[in-house]
């Protein structure tokens, strides 16, 4: 029953997949609810400039370095000449980011979810001043609720010495990067982490020259030590240019040229590099600039983010807060996920997010994916570990598709066989993790995935293979 004091029972700033999922299960838990968005469309980071544009660009140019590079004529399947239409690519990815946010638009009205158009900034515990474009004058106006979800998501880290400007298109970010109305002939990606790789891999698959600077010695940060090193492998063999152990310390611009110098990670001699594209990718920081948290009294961890305990509950009663501005890996499912339980919890129900179960993908080719613990981490946290690797080359479905690059690893606990984690470099590794993350959360062994029936030929019987070798006992390697 609505609580009359409120305009509403919840008010959810923020409409990116923590916020817009929260929204809808909250609404549909009979809460009335509204959520806040100061972007012109719904979906946040992921739906407008994240996960769906950029991987409407990772399909577009995969296609096009199929057809370009003879492995669809290998297969039989003769082209002619290939060319790129790189407007009808962007076209292409723009019209999947109209239907899926107008898809968000839908749900909301569907489930009776009001969407207030604006920028939110805390009054206190349970009000917010929504500041509203009207009439091109700004109008402030102030809405209650009894729970508040902060979803407000992440932006780009900034690196001192070098300005983005996305409009100029020679200093871009992941934003600026997805629009490009060219090819660069040479783009310099600073950071080697996902974002770096994932549109690394577009434009060079499109033409142009990529060098990755990363400041570790390894790319992906976060991934399997043995994932870690083959990912260099693969990219290198790719033609991309790896400079790990390396900083960027400055870039400077001249009309479509960039300058960027570089010193070793450890200090030492600088030295300059040419590009007409330079992406600046080196992670990303919780929004709360501009939601006036002073006003109640919410503080900040060392990181920038807002802390909660496990019902995402902050230290401010009514205050709740989930996705990119909390702790955790910034992932889109992991904030839908938190969105489904803050407002299970809000409306007394039991909401729980299993974080030691959140499977990460990097949709390159081969994909990189993985749940669950690394084995550094593993050992570090006191297994003592059995470990089954599978080699992609071994799998029929994969071998006869020519995807062979890559392996599956399964850590699993030696007292218990309980798997603690599994690693997958495979073309199709984002599809396959799925398997690994249910088993994960279900407690299995690496008996009970290794015993269970996968249907032939898929590279899934890679993860059953893996879960095998734990005990020594793959069939096919
Ligand atoms: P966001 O999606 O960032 O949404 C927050 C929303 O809040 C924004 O729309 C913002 O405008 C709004 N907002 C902020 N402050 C206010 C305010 N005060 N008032 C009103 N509105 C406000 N993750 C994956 O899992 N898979 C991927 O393939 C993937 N690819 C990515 C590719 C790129 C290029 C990028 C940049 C990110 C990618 N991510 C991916 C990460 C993913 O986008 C984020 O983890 C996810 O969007 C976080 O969801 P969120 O709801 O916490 O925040
Ligand atoms: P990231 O943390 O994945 O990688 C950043 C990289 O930059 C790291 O390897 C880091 O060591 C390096 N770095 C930092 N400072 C540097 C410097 N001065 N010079 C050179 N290298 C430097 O961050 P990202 O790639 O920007 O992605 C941001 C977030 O977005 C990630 O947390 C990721 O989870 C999310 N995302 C996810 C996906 C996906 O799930 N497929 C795709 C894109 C983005």
């Amino acid at each position: 029953m609505a609580d009359p004091t409120y305009d509403y029972d919840v008010l959810i700033i923020g409409a990116g997949p923590g916020g817009y999922v929260a929204a809808i299960r909250a609404a549909q838990l009979g809460l009335k609810t509204a959520c806040v968005e100061s972007r012109a469309t719904l979906g946040g980071t992921c739906l407008n400039v994240g996960c769906i544009p950029s991987k409407a660009l990772l399909h577009g140019s995969e296609l096009f370095e199929e057809a370009h590079d003879g492995t669809m004529a290998k297969f039989g399947v003769k082209l002619g000449s290939v060319e790129l239409d790189l407007p009808a690519m962007q076209g292409e990815k723009t019209t999947a980011v109209k239907e899926l946010t107008g898809g968000i638009e839908f749900l909301f009205k569907k489930n009776k979810v009001d969407w207030l158009k604006g920028h939110a900034s805390f009054k206190d515990a349970h009000s917010v001043v929504l500041r509203q474009a009207q009439d091109e004058r700004d109008v402030d106006k102030t809405v209650t609720a009894k729970n508040i979800v902060i979803a407000t998501g992440s932006s780009v880290t900034p690196l001192p010495g070098v300005t983005v400007d996305n409009d100029k298109g020679v200093v871009v970010d992941s934003t600026g990067a997805l629009a490009l109305d060219r090819v660069p002939t040479h783009m310099v990606v600073i950071g080697g982490g996902v974002i770096g790789l994932e549109l690394g891999s577009v434009w060079r698959r499109l033409g142009a020259k990529v060098t990755v600077v990363e400041f570790l010695d390894q790319l992906l940060p976060g991934m399997d030590g043995d994932v870690r090193k083959e990912a260099a492998k693969i990219f290198k063999k790719q033609g991309m240019n790896l400079r790990l152990s390396t900083k960027v310390t400055g870039v400077t611009v001249k009309g479509k040229q960039a300058t960027l110098t570089l010193e070793p990670a450890a200090g030492g001699a600088a030295e300059t590099l040419d590009a007409d594209c330079v992406l600046l990718a080196i992670g990303r920081r919780p929004n709360v600039d501009g939601l006036n948290l002073a006003a109640i009294g919410l503080e900040l961890n060392a990181r920038g983010q807002i802390e909660t305990d496990h019902d995402f509950a902050t230290k401010v009663p009514g205050v709740w807060a989930v996705g990119d501005v909390i702790p955790g890996p910034m992932l889109a499912h992991k904030a839908e996920d938190e969105g489904i339980a803050v407002a299970e919890n809000i409306a007394g129900l039991t909401g729980i997010v299993n974080h030691a179960v959140i499977p990460g993908v990097v949709y390159t080719t081969p994909e990189f994916a993985g749940v669950g613990l690394t084995e550094e981490a593993a050992k570090a946290a006191g297994h003592e570990l059995k470990v089954g690797k599978f080699p992609m080359l071994a799998n029929s479905r994969a071998k006869t598709n020519r995807e062979s690059d890559g392996f599956v690893k399964v850590i699993a606990d030696a007292k218990t066989d309980r798997v603690l984690g599994v690693w997958a470099i495979a073309s199709v590794a984002g599809t396959m993790i799925a398997e690994a993350a249910l088993a994960m959360e279900f407690g299995a062994t690496s008996e009970d995935v290794a015993y269970t029936c996968h249907a032939h030929p898929t590279h899934s019987e890679a993860i059953k293979e893996a879960a095998m070798a734990v005990r020594g006992k793959a069939i096919h390697a």
